[in-house]
Formats: structure tokens, sequence, C-alpha cells
């Protein structure tokens, strides 16, 4: 699906950033058991705009991660209301009570270690 990255735009960047690091940090803390592998990022631009590292995902998360990416460049407003204030439900069922969960997860964790700057830097 090469022409979807035409889509990417500043703050569909931003918010595929943030939604990959919570991912990351979802599956680092809750899927240590999991088998993982390193996330295939084939779009250049993507790539860059993940800061050229490796996400070490288990398959799950990387399935919930391509779902996420996906719906975030398909999203029909520009621009782009947050999710969670959107009326619109675009994630396939199931998809949106586990990406609910990993930003719970991931936002509280980041507020316990300390990090609320990087949470607020995200959200802005
Ligand atoms: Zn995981």
């Amino acid at each position: 699906m090469p022409e979807i990255f035409e889509r990417l735009n500043g703050k569909k960047s931003k918010d595929i950033k943030v939604l990959a690091n919570f991912i990351a940090i979802f599956c680092r803390e809750s899927h240590r058991a999991e088998a993982k592998s390193v996330f295939p990022v084939k779009d250049a631009r993507l790539r860059h705009n993940l800061g050229n590292k490796d996400l070490v995902l288990c398959p799950a998360c990387q399935k919930l991660l391509n779902h996420g990416i996906a719906k975030l460049l398909l999203c029909p407003y520009d621009p782009k209301p947050m999710c969670k204030k959107c009326e619109t439900h675009c994630y396939a069922p199931g998809y949106r009570e586990k990406i609910r969960k990993v930003m719970k997860f991931s936002g509280l964790y980041l507020v316990k270690h300390g990090r609320l700057d990087l949470m607020i830097h995200y959200w802005r």
C-alpha cells in the first residue's frame, strides 16, 4: 500500500510516532514472554518518521500498530481530531479496545516514571 503514505503529513507523523512509542512501551512491559521481532517498515518516509530506529514488537502488537498506522493515514478528517474525541469509530472491533488499553497503560507508565514531559510533548 505505498500510495497511502502520500497522506503522511506533520500532524499524522506525530500521531504515528506517539502510537508506535506507546505500543512499544506496552509490548515491552506487558508482553515480556512473547517472541518478538523487528516491526518491518518498508516506507522510507515512515521509517524516518519513526526516528529510523527498529521497533521490536510481538506479533499481536505488530498487527495492532499496522492497523493503527493504516487508520491514521486513512483518517478522513483534516486536521485529524484526537481519536478519543472523534465520532467516527474507524478502528475495527477488537482493535479499539486494545488500543485504548495500550494508551492507558503507556500513559500511566510515563506518568509513573516521571516522564510527564514526554507525554505533554507527545500530545501537544
Ligand atoms: Zn506485544
